[in-house]
């Protein structure tokens, strides 16, 4: 296509919803990041929104090997529509099994939306400073209790998720499963000889990631001048055209066929690469009821991909985590780990509505892209 630009032109316009980019950065204590603070954060353990209720074993475990997930991030995203969201979490978990990340697979991940109004039994209600998904500051003072999901559950040593399981020496130490017993033995085995009655700090914990802060701002993005504007326009109209002409195309059958694909996956890889390198540091994409930047043409979930929620309404795009991004995989620090994450992009979609869950958890919905061989 020869009226293409060197240099690709992003195609947003002015009119469309601003997206707030998260970029990871180092916290500035651990105690920033617990759930009194209201995080939004990468790795470590949750910091539950809602302290009780918090999701059972089995609603965290994978659909594929059965193992725990554990966190991959969450987002700390209040909606002000809505007096049930003052304070409004949405998390997303992985297993840590590399055999279950199949391509196009999304058995794997596990998510939840908490939310929380104002007055509730958890938080005062003048929580201390937070910075929201929008990139603003939610500024507060005074005191505020200090609560933990531990004060409320039994919670696994390990992940942080549920811990039905206790040791059966020491009753102490518990665990989500056997598997994070088992990976802790060598370490608790001491504790438990001691009859100690503290466990240590385990967040630096092989099976978790580890943990970062989630900052965000809004995307800066060049609206595009005439000139570009009317090069996209001449673009837009080629394919448009080539697409018409079926029986007269200047190109025949499977050629054309193969340069209109190529050209359509191009078109997508090219708008991702644009706006990935105006931040390539962005590892999250927040658009509430927006469009996810697609890594690819393929694998693109139309409507019906995409389940109500429970409650009967719509679900729709709230954000995305850009794994494309190396950004992440370095913080995640999976590279060493021969762990293949190689998955694009992943798609968060939740309830419209915001649909009342107490202080429960409702499980979301995950659409995963992954990075096709042949977009490199
Ligand atoms: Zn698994
Ligand atoms: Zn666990
Ligand atoms: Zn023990
Ligand atoms: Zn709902």
């Amino acid at each position: 296509m020869a009226a293409k630009s060197v240099k690709p032109t992003c195609s947003c316009k002015a009119t469309e919803k601003p997206v707030d980019l998260g970029f990871v950065e180092e916290a500035e204590s651990a105690e920033s990041l617990l759930s009194y603070r209201f995080p939004s954060k990468v790795g470590g353990r949750p910091a539950w929104l809602a302290l009780d209720n918090i999701p059972g074993v089995e609603s965290v475990s994978c659909r594929s090997c059965g193992k725990s997930c554990v966190l991959l991030l969450q987002v700390y995203c209040p909606d002000d529509n809505s007096t049930n969201c003052f304070h409004r979490s949405v998390f997303v978990f992985v297993c840590r099994e590399s055999k279950c990340y199949q391509t196009d697979s999304t058995s794997y991940f596990r998510v939840f939306r908490s939310q929380l109004p104002r007055n509730n039994l958890f938080y005062s209600d003048q929580p201390p400073v937070v910075q929201i998904a929008s990139g603003e500051w939610k500024e507060t003072d005074g005191e505020f209790p200090k609560r933990s999901a531990a004060d409320f559950n039994k919670l696994c040593i390990i992940c942080g998720g549920l811990g039905p399981k206790a040791c059966a020496k020491c009753k102490v130490a518990s665990y989500c499963s056997k598997e994070h017993q088992k990976l802790d033995w060598r370490v608790h085995k001491q504790e438990c000889v001691k009859g100690l009655k503290e466990i240590s700090d385990r967040s630096s914990s092989s099976a978790l990631f580890p943990e970062f802060k989630l900052i965000t701002e809004t995307e800066e993005c060049d609206v595009i001048d005439d000139e570009n504007d009317a090069e996209e326009v001449k673009y837009e109209e080629i394919n448009r055209q080539s697409e018409q002409q079926s029986g007269e195309s200047f190109l025949s059958g499977e050629l054309e066929n193969m340069a209109l694909s190529e050209s359509e996956e191009d078109k997508v890889f090219q708008k991702f690469k644009c706006k990935i390198d105006r931040d390539p540091d962005q590892v999250l994409r927040y658009q509430k009821g927006g469009e996810p930047l697609w890594v690819s043409s393929k694998h693109i979930p139309s409507p019906d991909d995409i389940p109500a929620c429970s409650c009967g309404a719509k679900r729709q795009f709230e954000f995305q985590v850009i794994i494309y991004s190396s950004q992440l995989l370095n913080h995640l620090g999976v590279d060493n780990l021969g762990e293949s994450l190689d998955w694009g992009t992943l798609a968060v979609y939740t309830c419209a509505v915001n649909c009342d869950i107490g202080d429960s958890y409702a499980e979301e919905f995950l659409w995963k892209q992954d990075f096709h061989q042949d977009t490199r």
